[in-house]
C-alpha cells in the first residue's frame, strides 16, 4: 500500500530513500564521502526494474571506472537477479559511447568495424603529421599536440570550433589544422581515440535529430555517479540524452572533484539546478563508512578551502580510534613501519583485501614493493604497472643490462632505437640475420655492420656512436657508484631529453619515477648487485593467489573503500605534490586538499598517515617538512606519534651521504654476488671478463665474441651478395671482406652477408 516501504528499501535512510522514490524528474543527489550516494543509486535502479518502470536496457547509468560499473553491476545484481545482465548501458562514458559508436559509425565517417588506438598509436600517428608538416618536433613536441587535442575532446570542441588562443596554443597559430588533419588521418584509419568515442556521438547527437531522439525515447532514465568529475563533453552528452524526459539523477560531492587536471569542472554540479529548473536537490549528511574520529579528521582538514559548497557529515558509528600520525625517519623506514603495521593486522585476523596503501604519485610504490617482496607480503597494484614493469623503468634497466652485459640481445633490442636514433626496423633485421648467422650477440653484429658498407652511412654512425657510448658507460660502470652510472647514462643517450620534450603529464611521472630508480640503486654497490637485485624482484611476479593487500594512487581510490588504509608521504613536495607547489595557485592547492579528503575518506576503521623526516635525493639528504595536511588535521582527531628522537634529524638532515655517519650500518644492503641469479646475469660476470674494451675498437671488434672469419670465402673467390650482386673478394679482415662488386664497385661486406657463386 502506498506509504508504506518495502523492506528491501528499509535499509535506508530517509534521504537516500527519497532519492529511490522521486523518479520523475532531475534529482541532485549532493552528499558528502560515504553517505551511501552510489548504495542510493544502485537501489534507485533495482526500483526501477522491480516496479517495472523501465526495462533493464532502457535505463542509462555512468560510472567513473570500469571497476566501479563493475562493482555496480553486481550490487543491481544482489537486488535483481539476473535481470541485471539485461543492462547493455551500466558502464563508464567510454563504454557506453563506444557501444553506440558501432551502430552510427558511417555517421561520423567511420565503419562499424572502427578500430580505438590507444595512446601510443596516438602519438605515432601525431609525429608523422608533425614530421609532414615539417614542424620541428623538439620545438612542438608531438605529446604536446596530443595533450591539446585530448583538451579540446574534452571540451566537446572539433576542429572548426575553437577559439583563436586555442590555435594559437601550438606551432603558432596551426592547432586548428594539425586538428583537422588529425581528424582526417583517423578517419582514412577507420580509426578513433579514446576522446573521439565521446566527441562522435556529441556530434551525431547535435546532427541527427531522429537517432537523439531515439536515445531520448529509448533512456527513460539516466543516473550518474561521481558527477563532480564529469568534463563538460559529457556534460553536453548527458544533457542531449536526458533533456525530453528530465528523468535524470545525478550524485556527486564537490568536495570529492579530483580530476580537474583531466578538463572536469565541478562548475557542472552548479549548472545542473540551471539546466533542469526544478531539480530537487538532495542532501545526505549520514556517514555510514568510517569512524567518527576518521570523519572529523577529514571534514576538519576539507574545511580549509574556502571553494565549497559546504555541508556537515556525522555518523552513528561510536567506537574507533583516532587517526594515527607517524613521522618517521625516511622511505625505508616507512615502509618497513607500515610492513609491520600489516603483519599486526593479519595476526590479528584482519582481511588483506580490506588493507589499502593509497599514494600521491605511482613512483613511491617502489618502495613499498621492495619491502613487501623481502617479508612476502602479497600486494596488488592497481591502475598501474607494478614499478619495475613500467616502460621507463624497463628502458633503464635495458641500458644497465647491456651494460653489465654486452651479450643481452633482449635489453639491446629494447633500446637501439629508444630514444628513436633512425635505426629502423630494417637495421634491427640486418643485426639479427647477421647475429643469427654468426652466433653473436646482437650488440656485436650491430658493431660490426657499423664498420661495413651493409647498412646506410647515416644508420652506421649511429651504431657506431652507441657502441662508443656503451663502451664508455661500461667503463664508468667500474668507477662511480650503479646510481651515479644511471644518472650518466640516461643524461648522455638522450632518454633525459627525450621526456623533458614531452610535455605531457604523464611524462613528468616517468621523470619521477627515473629519479625513483635512481634512489633504490643508491643501496647497492654494484651494478651486479642492483641487477641482481631487480631480478629476483620480478621473479617474484608469478607468485601468489590469496588474499592482497591494493596499492594504488589516491585517484584511483575513488568511489572505494577499506577497513584500514595507510597514507604514506605526506610531506610538502610529495603531498600537496611539488607541481601543484610550482603551480601556486589557490585552485591546484585546493584539488590536492580534495585529495586527502578522498584519501583518508576512504577509510572505515583506521587510517594511518606518515612523514618521514628524510629523503634521499640524488645521494643527498634532503630534510623535508610535514605536509600542510598534516597541520590541517583537527589536533582532537588524530595521534601523533614518531620515532624521532630528539634533535636527531636536526642534525642529520643536511649530511651528504658519504659523510652519513650511519650509511654503514645499513641493513638492508644485499651481500655482494656476481655468481648467482639468472643467466644474463651470470654472464654479466663474463661480460667484465671480457674486457669489453675492446669491443668498439675498429677492426678488432669481433674479438671479443670470437667470430671465426669464414674459411670458404677466400680472397679471389667469386660471391654473391643480397644488395650488392656479384663480385670478387679482394681482400679479408677478420670477417669483414673487402669485394669489388661487378655493379657497386668495391665494398666492405661482412661474411655473413654474401654467398659463394660458384
Ligand atoms: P563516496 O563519496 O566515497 O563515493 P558514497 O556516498 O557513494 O561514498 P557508498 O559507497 O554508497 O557511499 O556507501 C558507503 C558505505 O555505507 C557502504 O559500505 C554502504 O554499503 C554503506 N551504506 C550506505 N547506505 C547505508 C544505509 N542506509 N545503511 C547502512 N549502510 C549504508
Ligand atoms: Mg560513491
Amino acid at each position: 500500500t502506498a506509504g508504506q516501504v518495502p523492506e528491501w528499501l528499509a535499509r535506508l535512510n530517509d534521504p537516500q530513500r527519497e532519492a529511490v522514490l522521486t523518479t520523475e524528474g532531475p534529482v541532485l543527489m549532493l552528499a558528502g564521502a560515504g553517505t551511501g550516494k552510489t548504495a542510493a543509486l544502485t537501489h534507485r535502479m533495482a526500483h526501477l526494474i522491480r516496479e517495472r518502470m523501465a526495462w533493464p536496457s532502457e535505463i542509462l547509468c555512468v560510472t567513473f571506472t570500469n571497476k566501479a560499473a563493475r562493482e555496480m553491476r553486481h550490487r543491481v545484481g544482489q537486488l535483481i537477479g539476473d535481470a541485471v545482465e539485461g543492462m547493455p548501458f551500466l558502464g563508464t562514458f567510454h563504454s557506453i559511447c563506444a557501444k553506440m559508436l558501432r551502430r552510427h559509425a558511417e555517421l561520423a565517417g567511420l565503419q562499424s568495424n572502427y578500430t580505438i588506438i590507444d595512446t601510443d598509436d596516438q602519438l605515432r600517428l601525431i609525429k608523422q603529421l608533425i614530421r609532414d608538416q615539417d614542424l620541428d618536433e623538439k620545438r612542438w613536441p608531438p605529446k604536446q599536440l596530443a595533450g591539446l587535442i585530448d583538451g579540446w575532446k574534452n571540451r566537446g570542441l572539433n576542429p572548426g570550433e575553437l577559439e583563436p588562443i586555442d590555435n594559437e596554443a601550438y606551432a603558432n597559430g596551426k592547432g586548428q589544422q594539425m586538428y583537422a588533419l588529425y581528424q582526417a588521418r583517423l578517419k582514412a584509419l577507420n580509426a578513433c581515440d579514446f576522446g573521439d568515442l565521446l566527441l562522435h556521438m556529441l556530434n551525431i547527437f547535435r546532427q541527427h535529430r531522429d537517432i537523439l531522439e531515439q536515445y531520448q525515447t529509448r533512456f527513460k532514465y539516466v543516473l550518474v555517479d561521481e558527477y563532480q568529475d564529469t568534463n563538460a563533453v559529457q556534460y553536453l552528452w548527458l544533457r542531449l540524452i536526458a533533456q525530453n524526459r528530465k528523468n535524470i539523477c545525478v550524485v556527486g560531492d564537490d568536495d570529492q572533484s579530483i580530476y580537474s587536471w583531466r578538463g572536469a569542472e565541478v562548475a557542472n554540479i552548479l549548472r545542473f539546478e540551471k539546466d533542469f529548473p526544478g531539480a530537487k536537490v538532495i542532501r545526505l549528511e549520514q556517514n555510514y563508512r568510517s569512524t567518527p574520529q576518521i570523519l572529523a579528521a577529514a571534514s576538519g582538514l576539507i574545511a580549509a578551502n574556502s571553494q565549497r559548497l559546504g555541508k556537515t557529515l556525522w555518523t552513528q558509528i561510536n567506537a574507533g580510534e583516532k587517526v594515527r600520525v607517524i613521522g618517521v625517519w625516511d622511505a625505508p623506514e616507512e615502509a618497513r613501519r607500515v610492513g609491520e603495521e600489516i603483519e599486526r593486522l593479519e595476526s590479528e585476523g584482519a582481511d588483506l583485501e580490506q588493507v589499502a596503501i593509497l599514494v600521491r604519485a605511482q613512483y613511491q610504490t617502489r618502495e613499498f614493493e621492495d619491502r613487501f617482496i623481502q617479508i612476502g607480503l602479497n600486494y596488488r597494484i592497481i591502475g598501474g604497472f607494478r614499478f619495475y614493469e613500467r616502460a621507463e623503468i624497463r628502458d633503464a634497466l635495458a641500458y644497465l643490462r647491456v651494460i653489465a652485459q654486452p651479450a643481452d640481445d633482449l635489453a639491446f633490442e629494447r633500446i637501439y632505437n629508444q630514444p628513436k636514433r633512425g635505426l629502423g626496423a630494417k637495421a634491427l633485421e640486418k643485426m639479427y640475420q647477421h647475429a643469427r648467422r654468426r652466433q653473436m650477440p646482437l650488440a656485436a653484429a650491430a658493431l660490426e655492420l657499423a664498420d661495413s658498407d651493409e647498412l646506410a652511412a647515416r644508420a652506421r654512425r649511429t651504431i657506431a656512436d652507441l657502441m662508443g657510448d656503451f663502451l664508455r658507460w661500461r667503463e664508468l660502470s667500474e668507477q662511480v657508484t650503479p646510481s651515479e652510472l644511471l644518472r650518466t647514462v640516461l643524461e648522455e643517450s638522450g632518454y633525459d631529453d627525450m621526456l623533458k620534450a614531452d610535455r605531457s603529464a604523464e611524462s613528468a611521472g616517468r621523470s619521477e619515477n627515473l629519479t625513483e630508480l635512481a634512489r633504490a640503486m643508491e643501496e647497492y654497490e654494484t651494478l651486479g648487485d642492483f641487477l641482481e637485485h631487480v631480478s629476483l624482484v620480478m621473479d617474484n611476479e608469478a607468485a601468489s593467489d590469496g588474499e592482497k593487500i591494493t596499492i594504488m594512487t589516491m585517484h584511483g581510490a575513488k568511489g572505494l573503500e577499506f577497513n584500514h588504509v595507510f597514507l604514506p608521504g605526506w610531506e610538502e613536495g610529495v603531498f600537496p605534490s611539488q607541481r601543484s607547489l610550482d603551480e601556486g595557485g589557490l585552485a591546484s592547492l585546493e584539488e590536492e586538499r580534495r585529495l586527502a579528503y578522498v584519501a583518508i575518506t576512504r577509510a572505515r576503521r583506521r587510517c594511518t598517515i606518515l612523514h618521514a623526516a628524510n629523503r634521499r635525493i640524488y645521494g643527498q639528504w634532503t630534510s623535508s617538512i610535514p605536509s600542510r595536511f598534516v597541520e590541517e588535521l583537527p589536533e582532537d582527531t588524530v595521534e601523533v606519534e614518531t620515532t624521532l628522537t630528539g634533535g636527531a634529524s636536526m642534525w642529520r638532515a643536511n649530511w651528504s651521504e658519504s659523510e652519513d655517519p650511519f650509511a654503514h650500518v645499513s641493513t638492508s644492503r644485499p651481500e655482494r654476488s656476481q655468481q648467482r641469479g639468472p643467466g644474463w646475469q651470470r654472464a654479466l660476470a663474463t661480460g667484465y671478463d671480457n674486457k669489453p674494451k675492446r669491443l668498439a675498437e675498429p677492426g678488432r671488434s669481433a674479438a671479443s665474441f670470437a667470430a671465426k672469419p669464414r674459411s670458404d670465402v677466400a680472397i679471389g673467390a667469386r660471391v654473391f651478395h643480397d644488395k650488392f650482386g656479384y663480385g670478387t673478394v679482394m681482400g679479408q679482415d677478420g670477417n669483414k671482406l673487402e669485394i669489388e662488386f661487378e655493379k657497386s664497385g668495391t665494398k666492405r661486406v661482412i661474411d655473413s652477408f654474401v654467398q659463394t657463386a660458384d
